[in-house]
């Protein structure tokens, strides 16, 4: 199995690396610039020269990026759903520039519009997005399930495969499974028989092919309470028994399980969630 973590890149990209090697990460997840600001500072050579050294010399890789928080493409508000959709592209770009594969988005909150008008929004937007970025551009970019919580889209798998059925050329639109999200949004992870029918409905509904990432959280709220809250590995309500379920499963061999848990400055929290997920693994 691959494990990691998301990673700051705090004093630069390279710096995110470092982190992710002394966390244990094979694999990492970034910000590829400030998570709330719509500006995004230049890449420049030197740091760019030293990021690609740094996961040569560490062998740690950046298996995907994660959009600000500010972008919202399924926006009624002409005016933000334009500012969204021109610093998600930035974002795609980033990404190329930096050769991370693939790009995290939380699908977006219709604000009162409606559901579908909101997933209708999404779909537009990545349409307009695939038809106008650099066709040299091979970044996925990865719809990720979400918890439900407001007027957040994306929290039933079906939303998803709606979304992917309406954008034309969908080679490049993947799916971002995150455990504390999709438990509070209703779907069982503890048992091995609830496990089991929640993958099979993902695999029915969206497609595994489509599952390119994997945040493993644990959920500080109860199952289905759509509220999405991080815990720590095996300190939440999905626990250890649904974390032996994930890693043992053989089907999620080549996915990158990433951990956005909280931590400290000396990553200590980080090491010890990768230190238990490991131990979960049937020999
Ligand atoms: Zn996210
Ligand atoms: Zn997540």
């Amino acid at each position: 199995m691959i494990f990691g973590a998301h990673e700051s890149i705090a004093g630069g990209v390279s710096n995110a690396i470092e982190r992710g090697k002394k966390a244990t990460c094979d694999t990492i997840q970034i910000f590829n610039k400030s998570n709330n600001q719509w500006r995004a500072k230049k890449l420049e050579e030197k740091e760019l020269d030293k990021y690609f050294q740094a996961i040569e010399e560490t062998g740690v890789t950046v298996a995907t990026s994660h959009t600000s928080y500010l972008i919202n493409i399924a926006s009624p508000n002409e005016e933000l759903n334009q500012k969204s959709y021109y610093a998600l592209k930035e974002e795609m770009e980033r990404c190329e520039l930096l050769k991370i594969p693939n790009l995290v988005i939380h699908p977006g909150s219709h604000t009162g519009s409606g559901e579908e008008t909101g997933l209708n929004k999404i779909a537009d937007s990545i349409n307009k997005l695939f038809a106008e970025l650099d066709s040299h551009n091979q970044v996925n970019l990865l719809l990720e399930t979400t918890a439900g919580q407001g007027t957040n889209l994306g929290y039933t798998f079906e939303q998803l495969s709606y979304i992917i059925d309406k954008v034309e050329h969908n080679e490049k639109l993947g799916v971002c499974l995150d455990t504390c999200h999709i438990f509070a949004a209703g779907y069982p992870l503890v048992e091995p028989k609830d496990y089991k029918k929640t993958m099979e409905k993902f695999d029915e509904v969206i497609g595994l092919d489509r599952l390119k990432i994997i945040h493993i959280n644990d959920s500080k709220k109860e199952f289905g309470s759509k509220k999405d809250r991080h815990e720590h590995i095996g300190k939440g309500f999905i626990g250890l028994d649904g974390f032996r379920n994930i890693v043992n499963d053989r089907r999620l061999k080549k996915i990158p399980m990433i951990l956005e848990t909280p931590k400290g400055e000396d990553l200590a929290e980080d090491i010890e969630n990768l230190r238990v997920l490991r131990s979960l693994i049937k020999k």
